[in-house]
């Protein structure tokens, strides 16, 4: 893979989403494929290919928002510091 590419997020006027500091070893809620997530937008299954954004902790009522916008499968997961990843298709 080369490049960045970023994905449109919906539109959120003022819910900035900061850098992740660390990564993250997951199960994907929807395949059960560990994935290893190291950016805040971009990191996908590979064994669904459903895209994992994280949530920093105290981004709840973000995460929310995104969650709810979002159509077709989806799926939450809980981080041990209190962030949460949305996984979406
Ligand atoms: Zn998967």
């Amino acid at each position: 893979m080369s490049g960045v590419y970023e994905p449109p997020l919906p539109s959120m006027p003022g819910a900035a989403i900061p850098d992740i500091s660390r990564s993250y070893e997951l199960e994907c809620p929807r395949c059960a494929t560990p994935v290893l997530v190291t950016q805040v937008q971009g990191d996908r299954c590979p064994g669904c290919n459903f895209e994992f954004t994280v949530f920093e902790p105290g981004q709840d009522l973000v995460a929310g928002a995104f969650y709810d916008v979002l159509t077709g499968d989806k799926y939450v997961q809980e981080l041990p510091d209190g962030g949460k990843v949305v996984v979406h298709g």
